[in-house]
C-alpha cells in the first residue's frame, strides 16, 4: 500500500512538473538553440530592392517602407514610417544582421524603435537602438520603475535560437488609443492582445494602412504560445 502511495506522488510530481513545463517543452520543436540556417535567396519581385544579401526593400510609398527578412526562417517584415519630424521602426526582426544601416540608408531622420510585441524574431536582440518606445501597459510598467523592462523567457523565446531576452531602455510609453505624432503624420495605437499580451498594432488611417506584427499576417497564426490568450484573440 505504502510502495503504491509513494508510486502516485511521484506521477503526480512528474505530471505537474510537465505541464509548468509544457511550453519549453513543445517548443524545444522549433529551434535548437542557434540561428536556423539561411534560405537560398528568391526572385522577390520587380518592385524589390535588395539592400544586401540578406535584407530586401519595399516601398509602399515614398514615406513607408517593408523591410524584409526572405532569407531568415521567420521570414520577417519590419516597417519604417517616416514623417517629417521623425521616423518609427515598428519591429527589427531577430539581429541576426543588424537592421540599421537599412534604414539609415532610407532616412535621415531621428529613428524611434517600437517593438509590435517581445518575441525574440522582432525586438532585434543585441541591436542597441537610440530611442525605444513601447506600449503603456499596467504590466509593463509596474516591471520597469526605471524605464528599463527586463524582457521574461515567456515573453521573448529567444531561447530558441540562442538569444538572452534583452533589456529595453525605454524612452516613450505609448498609450493605447492615442496617436503617435510623426510630424505631418500620425498612427493610432491600438493595443491588439492575443498572439501575446502586449501586442501593438498601428493604425495610419490617412494612408489606409494597418501595421500589425503578429496579430494578423498571411499563413497560421499562433495563439498557443506562454503568453498568448485565445479569448483575447477571439474578442
Ligand atoms: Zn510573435
Amino acid at each position: 500500500m505504502k510502495k503504491i502511495a509513494i508510486a502516485v506522488t511521484l506521477l503526480s510530481v512528474l505530471a505537474a512538473l510537465i505541464v509548468h513545463q509544457r511550453f519549453r517543452i513543445v517548443l524545444t520543436q522549433f529551434g535548437d538553440g542557434s540561428p536556423p540556417p539561411l534560405l537560398d535567396a528568391q526572385d522577390e519581385g520587380a518592385d524589390v530592392t535588395w539592400h544586401d544579401d540578406y535584407y530586401i526593400v519595399q516601398a509602399l510609398d515614398a514615406k513607408t517602407f517593408a523591410i524584409g527578412e526572405p532569407r531568415y526562417l521567420q521570414q520577417n517584415f519590419n516597417y519604417l514610417i517616416i514623417g517629417t519630424e521623425r521616423a518609427l521602426l515598428f519591429d527589427a526582426g531577430s539581429g541576426y544582421r543588424d537592421i540599421r544601416p537599412v534604414v539609415e540608408a532610407l532616412t535621415d531622420k531621428p529613428v524611434t524603435f517600437l517593438p509590435s510585441h517581445f518575441h525574440f524574431d522582432h525586438v532585434g536582440n543585441r541591436v542597441e537602438f537610440e530611442r525605444v518606445a513601447v506600449i503603456d501597459l499596467p504590466h509593463l510598467r509596474d516591471r520597469a520603475p526605471n524605464n528599463e523592462l527586463q524582457l521574461t523567457w515567456e515573453e521573448h523565446l529567444g531561447s530558441l535560437e540562442g538569444y538572452d531576452p534583452p533589456t529595453l531602455k525605454i524612452d516613450e510609453w505609448l498609450e493605447a488609443g492615442s496617436l503617435l505624432e510623426l510630424g505631418d503624420r500620425s498612427l493610432r495605437v491600438i493595443f491588439s492582445p492575443g498572439h501575446t499580451d502586449d501586442s501593438v498594432s498601428l493604425l495610419d488611417a490617412a494612408r489606409g494602412y494597418l501595421f500589425s506584427g503578429d496579430f494578423m499576417y498571411p499563413g497560421p497564426l499562433f495563439a498557443f504560445l506562454p503568453n498568448s490568450n485565445m479569448g483575447d484573440y477571439l474578442q
